[in-house]
């Protein structure tokens, strides 16, 4: 016969432990005949046998069984199974496929048989495997695919939106970009150090005619793209003060904090960047340097959903906001939404609608305003039509460059 409820922690002892420090099972029923003196005992159980080890979850015999791959141009898309009939979708961004396939093969050996709802300890188990190949772009794209796929199958597992797992949704809308309301002027490949009026003046021209389309009550941002040399972009930096930019975005190439600390000290218009900044360690810099205003974490670039929280936990020590930079297909920007919908400080998410080929369906709408609503259903929600998708053919991926006018390498 079952034994009354009481607490789990008393069920737990009553079907669990014979004798431990002193309070033996006899004396737990004897004193459980009373609810009054089973819950004058739940402190004295609490501390003779924790119940949390008995307590079983939905979750806990799910198992990693086998994982497919589907390349689409620079992108490769992520199916993870499991052997309990769900499944979950991510992406491998900016990669070239013939790199992130055999990397995906060789990682799998990290997951295969793994419970694929331990997403913190298989993001640790992946990011510090290999103590030689810790960090950089090709890993933390790869592990950024593993953990949407590894956030999907739990969110399906439950049957909630990823966000929910989050803490909830902090907010009922997330405004995007561009829309005709908010712009953001390009800085139309890398630019010569000169700071001659012709080599400024077009680009403070662009930002000039972006305020007038867009108005008073409109956003514009410029994206510096890390092609403008930083002497230059301090000159054009301070002309377009009287337009009221949003952020000046990647003001210099990531890699010397020192010059983001010049630039800042001698620009007042904000700055954005983070869009190749992976981690938490490489993010933490900017905040403690106060060299940036807006972080632009991806969520595709930057070890997936489970990295991105913590990039906001972070920057929101610092009354940061995150502006999430995406140029990834509706599986990369469903993540990054899902991650945007939980956190408090957030201004504008990038957003360029890719259903790659019309095999993937979205769960949300973008409005009018540029105010799009959440993911729906369970787990990142979007719907992969896998037979579609089989049957593309994946455009070949190109290595992009740009030279200066001298033939030279330049940044872009
Ligand atoms: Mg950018």
């Amino acid at each position: 016969m079952k034994p009354t409820i009481l607490h789990p922690g008393i069920t737990a002892m009553m079907n669990e432990q014979p004798k431990q420090q002193g309070i033996s099972r006899r004396d737990l029923l004897a004193s459980a005949g009373a609810t009054a003196a089973g819950i004058l005992l739940l402190n004295e159980v609490s501390a003779a046998d924790n119940p949390a080890p008995h307590v079983g979850d939905r979750a806990s015999s799910i198992k990693i069984t086998g994982f497919k791959t589907y390349p689409v141009g620079s992108k490769t898309l992520l199916k993870i199974e499991t052997n309990q009939q769900v499944f979950g979708w991510g992406e491998i961004s900016q990669l070239p496929p013939t790199v992130s396939e055999p990397l995906m093969q060789s990682m799998f050996e990290l997951l295969d048989g793994e419970n694929p709802t331990r997403i913190e300890h298989l993001w640790q188990k992946l990011y510090r495997a290999h103590r030689d190949y810790r960090g950089g772009a090709f890993m933390l794209h790869t592990i950024a695919g593993i953990d949407m796929a590894l956030w999907d199958i739990t969110g399906k597992l439950h049957g909630v939106p990823v966000y929910r797992l989050m803490g909830g949704p902090t907010r009922d809308r997330i405004r995007v970009y561009p829309t005709p309301k908010a712009y953001k002027v390009p800085a139309g490949g890398p630019r010569p150090a000169s700071g001659n009026p012709a080599d400024i003046e077009p680009l403070v021209q662009a930002v000039k005619e972006a305020r007038e389309r867009v108005g008073k009550d409109g956003t514009v941002m410029f994206d510096a793209h890390c092609c403008l040399p930083p002497p230059m972009l301090i000159q054009f930096a301070n002309a377009i003060e009287p337009y009221d930019v949003l952020w000046i975005e990647e003001p210099a190439v990531p890699g010397n904090i020192e010059v983001f600390k010049r630039i800042k000290q001698s620009v007042k218009v904000p700055l954005a960047s983070g869009e190749r900044d992976r981690t938490i360690w490489e993010v933490i810099p900017y905040l403690q340097e106060r060299c940036i205003d807006i972080i632009q974490h991806d969520c595709a670039h930057g070890g997936g959903i489970t990295q991105m929280k913590k990039v906001a936990v972070l920057a929101e020590t610092y009354t940061v906001p995150l502006a999430p930079h995406s140029i990834a297909s509706f599986i990369g920007i469903a993540a990054s939404f899902h991650v945007t919908a939980s956190i408090p400080l957030f201004l504008i998410h990038e957003y360029y609608s890719n259903d790659c080929g019309g095999t993937l369906k979205k769960s949300w709408e973008v409005d009018k305003n540029g105010d799009s609503s959440l993911p729906q259903g369970p787990g990142l929600g979007v719907e992969v039509d896998e037979a579609a998708l089989a049957k593309m053919d994946p455009t070949k991926f190109k290595w992009p460059g740009q030279k200066n006018p001298d033939g030279s390498v330049a940044d872009y």
